[in-house]
């Protein structure tokens, strides 16, 4: 099977009790009030973007009322909306937002993942929930790899996710391990010989936009890198 069958799995899992329980209360009780007049999603979030890419984008983790509402990664949140920006300006995407599923929105040549595909409660997935997701990483990695040139995590969550995944699929890593930081970067060697470049960005979350942790020209640089 392929990416399309691979997402169509992943987004009817349910092997996360906690998770399962958390995106469907959002999706239903919880539900933003600007959003309540909406259908949520309120399932896994599954990849986006081009089955071909030679880029992979490894998000942390599905955003309440973003992905588990519209299904589609990063989108109609403000971390998107920073995203789907930068994406743009680097020639990746059509559109410089992510609204929702049909807004015509194409990613050319990348693909965005994550380290958890179901929003967690404080955006903070459990270690035996990483661990449980990384499954679907390692599929996700397994059916890219032969046409991967670079990935992008962001996030330390994200980086150690790309790591492990990179490790369980045989996958040469440098050592002692490569340390997450904005700008970070190693270079990881496929069982086929193939290198794959592995950048670190802060996440494109709110807490690091707002503060200017993480700016505009720090985000084009790293997307320039891939
Ligand atoms: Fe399945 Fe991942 Fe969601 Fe857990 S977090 S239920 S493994 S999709």
């Amino acid at each position: 099977d392929g990416i399309p069958e691979l997402d169509a799995r992943i987004s009817v899992c349910r092997a996360c009790p906690r998770l399962v329980a958390w995106r469907e209360t959002v999706a239903v009780e919880g539900r933003r009030a600007s959003f309540a007049d909406q259908p949520y999603w309120g399932r896994p979030g599954p990849s986006f973007g081009d089955p071909d890419a030679e880029v992979l984008v490894v998000g942390l983790a599905p955003a309440a009322n973003g992905t588990n509402r519209t299904g589609r990664m990063f989108t109609g949140d403000r971390s998107g909306d920073w995203l789907y920006a930068a994406l743009h300006r680097g020639g990746y995407a059509s559109r410089p937002t992510s609204v929702s599923s049909g807004d015509g929105q194409v990613l050319r040549g990348l693909r965005i993942v994550a380290a958890v595909r179901c929003a967690p409660p404080e955006n903070k997935p459990t270690t035996e929930e990483k661990a449980t997701c990384a499954a679907w990483l390692d599929r996700d990695l397994e059916l890219s790899e032969g046409r991967l040139r670079s990935m992008l995590a962001l996030g330390s969550i994200a980086w150690d996710a790309a790591i492990g995944a990179a490790r369980r699929r045989g996958w040469q890593v440098p050592t002692p391990k490569p340390r997450f930081g904005h700008g970070a970067e190693a270079v990881l060697t496929t069982a086929s010989g193939r290198r794959v470049r592995l950048v670190g960005s802060y996440h494109v979350s709110q807490q690091n936009t707002f503060t200017g942790k993480l700016t505009e020209a720090m985000l084009d640089e790293v997307i320039g890198r891939l």
